[in-house]
Formats: C-alpha cells, sequence, structure tokens
C-alpha cells in the first residue's frame, strides 16, 4: 500500500487520504481507497454497515490547534459550539486539548458536563430562549458567561441567579445589523433577525443590567451567522462591538470579555487545504478593531472545527433510471443529513474505491435516498465515476450539522457513529434500533 502523493481533489488531510491497493500479488490495476486515517472506509462500512458517520480525532485536533495557534498572541479562550457536533467522545477530545464549550440549551449543557464537568469555567451558554430551568441549571454549574439577548431574559436570569444566590456573569449578544453572505436560515447579524439586542438600545440595558445584585456585567457578545466565507463581514460586526464596548467602559461598566461569535465557512467545493492560513486571516480581522483594549477574546467556531472531520458512508442500493434521468438511490436519507434539503447546501460525493489507472465512466446522476419527500437528496446532476449497486459512497464535510440535525423520520434509526485515530477505531454511538423509537410511546 503507498501513500498517493498528488492529491486529486477529494482528499481532508490529514483525517481523509487516499491509499493504493493491490488487491493481489499480480494485479495490474490497482484501487483507490479512500482511508479515514490509517483505517479504509470500506472497512468501516463492512464491520459497521451504513450509513455511518465516521469522524477523524487528528483532524479535530488539528483544526482546533490551528484556532489556538492563529489566536496565539491574544488572551482566549475557544468555546466549540457543541450544536455543530455533540457527541460525548468529541467534546471530550476538545475538552482534553484545552477547548471550551458553547451551549445553547441546558441539553447540551448537561452534555458537556457529562463529557468534563471541570469544563463548566469554559463554558458560555448563547440561544435566544434560554429558560428559567436552563439558566439555573447553567448557575448551578457555575458557567462562565451568559449571552443574554433580550430584557426578559435578563429579568429572568436575575430572577433565578437571586433564588440561588449565586452572581451570574453576562454579556449582551448584540446584533451589529451587518450582512454576511450566508443562507438566509443562517444568517443572524440583521436588524430583521430575532437574535440579540439591537447594539443601539445595548447602552441602555447594560446600565440596568448593572444595578441588578446578582448580575456582574462582563462582556460583549455578537454572533453574524453560520458558514460565512468572506473575512470581511467579521472585521466589521467586531469594529462595531469593539466601539461598543469602549463606550460601555466609559459608562463605567467592566468589559473583560468579547465574545465574536462562531461563523467561520468551509469550502464545501474544494477542501481548503491552507486552513492555517484562514485561521490566521480571521484572527487578523477579528483581532484589529480590539488591539489595545485587553480583552480576554472568546470565540464560538463549531462547522470550521468539525465539519471537514467527517463523512457520512453510504451504499448504493439501487441504480434506477426513469425517462433518461440516473439516479443512484442510496441507504442514508435526508434525516440522516439534512443539509441539502435545508439549504440546498453542497456535499462532495466520491466512490470509496476507484481504479487508480484506468480511465473510469463519468456518468451524470441525482444522488437520493430513500424518504418520502422529493426533497431527499444528496446531489442533483452530478458527475460521478459509474457506481454499481452495493459500491460505497463518501459524502465529504459532514462533521458539522450532520448527525447533531439528523431525525428519526420515516422511522430510520440513526447511523452508528466511529472515531478514528491514527489506527485506532472507536465506537463513539451506536446505530440506533428501530425499537429505540418506538419505546416511550403507549
Ligand atoms: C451556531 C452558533 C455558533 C457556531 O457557528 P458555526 O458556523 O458552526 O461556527 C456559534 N455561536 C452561536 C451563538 C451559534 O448560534
Amino acid at each position: 500500500m503507498t501513500r498517493r502523493t498528488a492529491l486529486t481533489g477529494i482528499e481532508r488531510p490529514p483525517g481523509f487520504v487516499l491509499h493504493e491497493r493491490r488487491k493481489g500479488l499480480f494485479q495490474r490495476n490497482p484501487e483507490l481507497v479512500l482511508h479515514c486515517e490509517d483505517i479504509p472506509l470500506s472497512k468501516l462500512a463492512e464491520r459497521y454497515g451504513t450509513p455511518l458517520y465516521v469522524y477523524s480525532a487528528t483532524a479535530i485536533r488539528q483544526r482546533l490547534s490551528s484556532f489556538q495557534k492563529a489566536f496565539r498572541d491574544v488572551p482566549h479562550t475557544i468555546c466549540y459550539s457543541v450544536k455543530a457536533n455533540s457527541n460525548l467522545s468529541i467534546l471530550r477530545l476538545l475538552s482534553r486539548e484545552g477547548c471550551g464549550f458553547d451551549v445553547v440549551s441546558g441539553g447540551e449543557l448537561e452534555r458537556v458536563l457529562v463529557a468534563d464537568r471541570r469544563a463548566a469555567k469554559k463554558i458560555v451558554f448563547s440561544g435566544v430562549g434560554k429558560s428559567r430551568d436552563e439558566m439555573t441549571a447553567a448557575l448551578r454549574a457555575g458557567i462562565l458567561l451568559f449571552n443574554i439577548e433580550s430584557e426578559s431574559e435578563l429579568w429572568a436570569l436575575t430572577e433565578c441567579a437571586t433564588r440561588l444566590r449565586t452572581t451570574a456573569r453576562v454579556a449582551l449578544r448584540v446584533n451589529p445589523d451587518v450582512a454576511a453572505d450566508t443562507h438566509p436560515y443562517i444568517s443572524t447579524g440583521l436588524r430583521k433577525h430575532k437574535f440579540g439586542i439591537p447594539i443601539r438600545d445595548a447602552r441602555e440595558l447594560y446600565a440596568k443590567a448593572s444595578g441588578a445584585k446578582y448580575l456582574k456585567v462582563a462582556g460583549v457578545s455578537v454572533h453574524i451567522g453560520s458558514q460565512i466565507v468572506e473575512i470581511a463581514p467579521f472585521a466589521e460586526a467586531v469594529a462595531r462591538v469593539a466601539d461598543l464596548a469602549r463606550a460601555l467602559r466609559a459608562d463605567g461598566h467592566r468589559i473583560d470579555y468579547i465574545d465574536t461569535g462562531g461563523g467561520l465557512g468551509i469550502s464545501y467545493q474544494e477542501p481548503g487545504l491552507d486552513f492555517d492560513g484562514r485561521t490566521a486571516r480571521y484572527a487578523r480581522a477579528v483581532c484589529h478593531p480590539l488591539r489595545g483594549m485587553n480583552v480576554h477574546l472568546l470565540l464560538e467556531p463549531g462547522r470550521a472545527i468539525v465539519g471537514p472531520a467527517g463523512v457520512l458512508l453510504t451504499c448504493v442500493v439501487y441504480r434506477k433510471q426513469n425517462d433518461g434521468k440516473r439516479f443512484l438511490v442510496v441507504d442514508a436519507a435526508m434525516n440522516d443529513l439534512i443539509r441539502p434539503s435545508l439549504y440546498g447546501a453542497y456535499h462532495e460525493i466520491v466512490p470509496v474505491v476507484q481504479p487508480a489507472n484506468s480511465a473510469t465512466k463519468i456518468e451524470t446522476v441525482d444522488v437520493v435516498g430513500p424518504v418520502c419527500e422529493s426533497g431527499d437528496f444528496f446531489a442533483h446532476d452530478r458527475e460521478l465515476s459509474r457506481l454499481e449497486e452495493n459500491d460505497l459512497l463518501a459524502i465529504l464535510d459532514a462533521g458539522a450539522y450532520g448527525m447533531s440535525l439528523a431525525s428519526n423520520y420515516n422511522t430510520r434509526p440513526r447511523p452508528a457513529e466511529i472515531l478514528v485515530n491514527g489506527k485506532s477505531v472507536k465506537v463513539i454511538r451506536e446505530r440506533e434500533k428501530v425499537r429505540d423509537l418506538y419505546s416511550a410511546e403507549l
């Protein structure tokens, strides 16, 4: 088995790479097999079945470390956004690397605490509708910061904190009214969105917050959306936040933290090999408006850390042709990975095994799942080398908002999840069984 040196554009090193395989000593036509680190994906599919989520631990660590390096010159904490992928083993892996967490529900809070109880002091709690129960649980755990999104929520938190006689550190999440070019469902930084407090109204609310006995004003937060590929909107949002923070300090508030949110996009079309360059540019854009301010920076990346570190493995169940249109019906569906259906999102799809030398026949196909919705597709009119029934496909860049958005629609058990680390393979979530899906019903 030799490592292929030329990158083919479908690789996502260090996690997903092609290795050559010769079936027999004398076989002339070697095959290229997509691996997760040292493990052939074909072997994982055989052992654990499909559909199957496979993640690379090395890729996750490397991407986190890229953020850590990019921000090494400023005091900062990376608070990984749990909603991107909330598997306990992934949270544990990140926590071991010194990562903090951004949670948006009591459920996510509990996951982080189960993964690592000591992570509590590195948790920020975001979200537009935190309930009193959720805020009480977070106060009991002693989290770092509440990102508050409305006056009502501020008073609800005061009520909870007063009852527990515990001080809550708060930042207001402001809405900077900055446009970011992404899908409308995941853009959040415009006035018309439900998120945050209009930046113009923030000072007034900070004044009110500072009067509450069990609240401690500690920072300012912003998050303008997800899958933002341009860097400029981040710089613009942080510049507005920096102005506000200076005004708040002049008003006598203590602003120790600036939370710049998440949202750094990844390239779903191209592997984006220079991730370090990208995090460095992002860091410069975020840090520049804050220079000289002596604040502790909080960052909430989710997708950028886990997205390219995971694939969804699936198997061709049927080939099918309707009036000349070709379909590959695969065993994964929109319930397993909803991004194409929900956002029209593009995911690279590649055969797990392909001949290394001989030219493969290319055909144009729709890759679709078995669910009863026309929206159940992974790709329309995609050029793929000809695949037969039972062949394996890998849907790339599925590590973020894949399993965390998966559902049981059509009473389909959710896939198992596998974490690969070098030669080690760990099942980090068992495949669901159909009876798990109805066992709580009467
Ligand atoms: C979703 C979300 C994030 C993470 O966004 P990514 O695009 O995955 O980086 C960070 N912060 C908040 C408040 C979020 O809602």
